[in-house]
């Protein structure tokens, strides 16, 4: 059976960078590696979202196939299911970071933290913070963090909008949610509101729960240490995407009867791999980035030997992208093509197995957001000939016309 190794690089599509010669960090990073894939590859150069911009849980829904219109409930569920939180329906499950705001007024959606340091504020909050409703809530991954409410004698509604003035949350009928990337434009602190008369509790409870738990950051120990170490202090919760049930995506083994893997080391696509049907690899972010990039090609390698697919996911050039440092962004994409690149190409049959390169979503390290461009595919197989080096600017040129959205690209490369 041939094999199939489909990477997905967090945000790593860009716009032209005057400081770069007016090159994207992908088109600017030498890749020689590459190259060996280049020399049976096509393009695609495909939408995600349309005219939004999206968040990573539909860009990377779309990349497998899933359409994020039709079956995305809210990003909440999977970051719960990807935490191992082991959501249900009808509990209402939230996608949380740490920042902080100053005199009322917002100063950082994102303040990092050590394990240790995030994993004490969170079991605090869990034994201080007292709301209506029963909840759990579990550290993630620098700033990020899970929040699950139960359902006690009153219903929890997603019909909620986010107090995450970056992510607006929009509404399909009465089942689909998503929120999109839109922008911080103010500094506004924003209460959680309710969108339908049936989420005034709901609305309710978590905004008692944000202020409440603002005041346990506010005076933890773990505060007290930072201020002295003259670090960023966190002292707000942001809380976006709730959901309360299971989008049920379908299984993609039978879909495409082939077995699938995840290499995925972050929460939301441990969350949507999961759901997906894929056999998660015990796979973690680890911080040293050459580190992280040999462990997770080698468990992807080794996976190949059990599994017909591995999907491996990259998250370093978004958050790169998310602090503006585009130097840091083209030097990432490097070390993917040193690191992974090469060892795949070393160990894959480039004569029938297939090698997808892309991203989820555009991320625009001078801007420092999600933007609404069409994102760069590689698809490298036997039956396609030679391509030029892979860039947005190539992939715009010529690409694939089959492949117009970004969830056409997995129906496609499966039916090679
Ligand atoms: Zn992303």
């Amino acid at each position: 059976m041939t094999k199939t190794v489909f990477i997905i690089v967090d945000g790593m599509a860009d716009l032209p960078i005057r400081l770069l010669k007016n090159k994207t960090p992908l088109d600017y990073a030498i890749k020689t590696n590459l190259y060996r894939f280049l020399k049976h590859a096509d393009f695609a150069y495909p939408k995600v979202l349309g005219k939004f911009a999206p968040q990573s849980d539909s860009g990377v829904m779309a990349d497998l196939g899933y359409n994020p219109l039709k079956y995305s409930t809210g990003r909440g569920w999977f970051e719960c299911l990807g935490l191992n939180m082991r959501p249900k329906e009808g509990e209402l499950c939230i996608r949380v970071n740490f920042g902080s705001i100053i005199n009322g007024r917002l100063n950082s959606v994102r303040t990092y933290m050590s394990k240790q340091e995030i994993e004490g504020l969170s079991e605090e909050i869990n034994r201080k913070v007292k709301v209506s409703s029963d909840f759990e809530f579990k550290a993630g991954e620098g700033y990020r963090a899970g929040l699950i409410f139960h359902p006690g004698k009153n219903m929890l509604s997603s019909f909620v909008s986010n107090n995450e003035p970056g992510y607006t949350a929009r509404f399909f009928g009465n089942e689909v949610k998503l929120s999109f990337a839109t922008g911080i434009k103010d500094k506004n602190i924003r209460k959680i509101k309710a969108i339908k008369k049936e989420a005034r509790y709901t609305a309710e409870l978590l905004n008692d729960f944000v202020s409440k738990a603002a005041e346990v950051i506010k005076n933890s120990k773990i505060c007290k240490e930072r201020k002295k170490m003259g670090l960023d202090l966190p002292n707000y919760l942001f809380l976006r995407d709730a959901a309360n049930k299971d989008p049920r995506l379908y299984d993609i083994n039978k879909k495409y009867g082939k077995k699938w893997a995840a290499v995925v080391g972050m929460p939301l696509e441990k969350g949507i791999a999961t759901s997906a049907g894929m056999a998660l690899i015990d796979t973690s972010e680890e911080k040293d980035i050459r580190k992280d990039f040999y462990d997770k090609v080698e468990k992807t390698v080794k996976a190949l030997s059990k599994f017909d697919a591995v999907y491996l996911h990259i998250k370093q050039t978004d958050s790169v992208s998310h602090l503006g440092k585009f130097r840091d962004k083209y030097a990432i994409i490097e070390s993917i093509d040193k690191i992974i690149i090469s060892k795949l190409a070393n160990s894959l049959d480039l004569e029938q197995d297939t090698l997808v390169l892309t991203c989820d979503h555009a991320t625009s390290s001078e801007l420092r957001r999600h933007i609404n461009s069409n994102i760069p595919v590689l698809i490298s197989n036997k039956k396609f000939g030679f391509s030029s080096d892979f860039s947005e600017v190539n992939c715009s040129k010529n690409h694939l016309k089959e492949i117009r959205n970004a969830v056409d690209i997995m129906p496609f490369v499966m039916s090679i």
